[in-house]
């Protein structure tokens, strides 16, 4: 089998059937031009892989572009016949020049993170405050619910003490009006037996 009949690509990048994978294993075995070419495609396939792999920005082309479906080098990798025995060297040079032609990242804004963190401390401060607002509102809440159920039960008592009061002083009452009836009755036929 001839070397240009061997699809090293698919092989690398795990795109073929089985029968085929066998067929390029079977190749490799026998031929060191295409096992060296491997290598160098392996190479270059880790080196591209280092890559950023959003060149376009996304505000200049619509999502549903092909070109989001692969990043770029992978587009270009499979690009076509052309590229397939490519030299490691010839994509490394392209690779070096596409980092030279990227356009210099604007200067990222500076990040003030003294700010943030004083920030962040800033809310933390006043969800604790909040929280311990809650609770001690919550606690205060059921404390005087204890001293209104306190009270409520302290008044039933008095109540029922100030009632059991009256109706005693209202029990001697009567016990003293009967013994007074009883005395006068007593005086009474006394003076009129006395009278008599
Ligand atoms: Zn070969």
């Amino acid at each position: 089998m001839s070397c240009a009949a061997i699809d090293l690509k698919g092989y690398l990048l795990g795109e073929l059937e089985e029968a085929e994978r066998a067929r390029v294993r079977a190749h490799l075995a026998d031929c060191a031009a295409c096992r060296e070419e491997l290598e160098r495609l392996k190479l270059t396939q880790a080196a591209l892989l280092t890559l950023r792999e959003e060149e376009i920005p996304r505000r200049i082309a619509f999502v549903s572009d092909p070109v989001f479906e692969r990043p770029w080098w992978k587009r270009w990798w499979a690009a076509g016949p052309q590229w397939a025995f490519a030299s490691a060297l010839v994509l490394a040079l392209a690779i070096v020049a596409h980092g030279l032609l990227q356009p210099s990242p604007p200067p990222a804004p500076a990040v003030d993170t003294a700010a943030i963190e004083q920030r962040l401390r800033a809310e933390f401060q006043q969800q604790l405050e909040r929280a311990v607002r809650e609770a001690v509102a919550q606690s205060e809440a059921r404390q005087q619910q204890r001293i209104r159920e306190a009270v409520a039960a302290a008044r039933r008592e008095w109540e029922f003490q100030r009632k059991a009061d009256l109706l005693a002083v209202e029990e001697n009452f009567n016990v003293l009006k009967k013994r007074m009836n009883v005395l006068q009755i007593y005086l009474a036929s006394n003076l009129e037996g006395g009278v008599r």
